[in-house]
């Protein structure tokens, strides 16, 4: 019997970055790994050149598959690979006398040093993409390969932290799971994982695990079992079953119309941010897309028209008919954004975010409008605008689309008009709803909530103060709802709440009949409709 085997069981708590319960045995990789001193098979900037056709080559077959959130992030390599930062220093270490594998890790392993210690999550979240780049160099310039890691069905891959186009290249299977030392939910390897339902624990800190140690991966929970016993052995046997029946349940109903127990129609779509999400989702579980976020496409900087056009395109095509929400950019706050968003405010939840920013950028937000317009030709768009406070502010956002549709006609290129909507994210707007000129809106209770208790989404130690059973959040719910009934205003709920099945009969009883959930959450959400009396 191995030591490992002889390891007491303990438990080790991180984030939970993708959902799912797993037993298997821990395989660690060495992300850090260097054969610095190996002969390089050919010069530095030789080996960066066949690292960027590696690249694009994967770029262009990625782009078949319809994956457009890494391709982006191959995108983010080539261009970096290009970067002055990076190779003048690797050339200046070559000219120094050092070997090419040893001027190349110190110039890509000081940038990770930097992007490691930013402030901005947008900097450290990209050191995995980092990583990848050398390791990438590396293996071309001492004649290796970088490809998909070959792991047993079972492996629960343990590292530092994972490279986003490794992840994608790795054939993963169920039963196989993920823990990382660093990383965060946010990062774009724990988008990956959410995406193709690998369960990934984050954030777990230095720790030393055995190799061929066995571990229970809760990913829902971010928890690890290491060495579990026989106790834990049969609670994890028992809680897969029940697992196991609940998807089936929940794919059961996933599949049927929602409707209350006394069988009033509840309109239930669904929330996306990558294309990749829709990947073995049948259209005919929802209603529509009742929420597309838009910032991930910026992750990586502007995009322009035409690739804007082409992701609302393929959403469309996607829901073949049913209506597709798209959220203009949501900036700033929780989700900061270099060269858009503002530095440095003391309180970016309560700065220049959401509509705020893109009505201070005109150009950049009139970019987005003109491809939603365009794109509003192909099927039932509507746009929505985040972060409103103000009417006068949705007037202005009907201005600068008046403004597109002129130029598009003057162009001579299709477009459609579209519905014009606002999230319901300020209390005041909840409080005045009446006042705006809107054709649809949506309450984004993840903000409503933290505005309304005053207690930051981002902030674990007052998370319990976000309490949507608390009479003033009820209250402001409800006044929502009845003014929106009253003038005819379609409304829905798009927040994290409505994913909660135990909320479901809150929102049903405050009156809301539209609800958007992410995909994974469809089944459960109308499990809980069709039991709300
Ligand atoms: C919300 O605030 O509830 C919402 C849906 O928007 P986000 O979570 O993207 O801020
Ligand atoms: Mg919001």
């Amino acid at each position: 019997m191995s030591s490992a085997a002889l390891a007491p069981p303990r438990t080790l708590v991180g984030q939970t970055a993708a959902p799912g319960l797993v037993l298997g045995r821990i395989v660690e990789l060495d992300e850090r790994a260097a054969p610095v001193g190996l002969p390089p098979v050919v010069p530095l900037d030789e080996a960066i050149a066949e690292a960027v056709r590696q690249l694009r080559a994967l770029r262009d077959v990625t782009d078949v598959t319809d994956d457009a959130d890494a391709q982006r992030l191959i995108e983010f390599q080539i261009e970096f690979l290009g970067d002055p930062t990076l190779l003048e220093p690797a050339r200046a270490a070559l000219a120094a006398g050092a070997d090419a594998a040893t001027a190349w890790c110190r110039a890509i392993d000081a940038q990770i040093d930097d992007f490691a210690a930013a402030d901005d999550d947008y900097f450290r979240h990209r050191v995995g993409d980092l990583r990848d780049m050398r390791e990438r160099v590396i293996a071309v310039l001492t004649g290796g390969s970088v490809g998909a890691l070959r792991l047993p069905p079972d492996a629960v891959l343990l590292a530092d932290d994972l490279a986003p186009s490794r992840f994608l290249a790795t054939d993963w299977r169920p039963g196989q799971a993920v823990l990382l030392r660093g990383s965060s939910p946010t990062a774009h390897v724990a988008l990956l994982a959410r995406a193709r339902a690998v369960p990934m624990v984050v954030g777990l800190g230095d720790m030393v695990i055995e190799p061929g140690e066995w571990a229970i991966v809760d990913g829902g929970a971010g928890t690890v079992a290491l060495a579990p016993d026989g106790a834990q052995r049969a609670d994890f046997a028992r809680r897969r079953a029940c697992a196991d029946d609940e998807q089936r349940r929940e794919a059961a109903a996933a599949a049927r119309v929602a409707t209350t127990h006394a069988g009033e129609r509840v309109q239930v779509m669904i929330n996306v941010a990558t294309l990749d999400e829709l990947d073995g989702v049948d259209p005919a579980i929802c209603d529509g897309i009742g929420l597309v976020r838009t910032e991930l496409m910026f992750a990586a900087g502007p995009p322009d028209e035409a690739t804007q056009l082409d992701f609302y395109r393929r959403l469309l095509a996607w829901a073949g008919g049913r209506p597709v929400v798209v959220r203009t950019l949501d900036a700033g706050g929780d989700k900061p954004m270099p060269g858009v968003t503002v530095d440095g405010e003391t309180n970016p939840f309560l700065g220049v975010r959401g509509v705020r920013l893109s009505l201070a950028a005109p150009e950049l937000f009139k970019v987005q409008l003109r491809a939603l317009l365009r794109a509003a030709a192909a099927g039932a768009l509507r746009i929505m605008v985040p972060m409103v406070t103000r009417p006068d502010e949705l007037l202005q956002v009907r201005r600068l689309l008046a403004q597109a549709t002129s130029e598009l006609a003057a162009e001579g290129r299709p477009f459609a008009s579209a519905p014009l909507g606002l999230m319901v994210e300020v209390p005041a707007v909840a409080l005045s709803l009446e006042a705006f000129d809107a054709d649809f809106a949506s309450i984004g209770s993840n903000d409503l909530l933290q505005y309304t208790m005053a207690a930051a989404r981002d902030n674990p130690a007052v998370s319990a103060l976000a309490d949507a059973a608390h009479p003033g959040f009820d209250a402001l719910l409800r006044l929502a709802v009845k003014t929106a009934a009253a003038r005819g205003l379609p409304l829905s709920l798009c927040g994290d709440l409505a994913s909660r099945p135990a909320h479901v009969p809150r929102l049903l009883a405050a009156g809301l009949r539209s609800l958007s959930v992410p995909a994974a959450a469809v089944g459960a959400v109308k499990s809980a409709i069709s039991e709300w009396r």
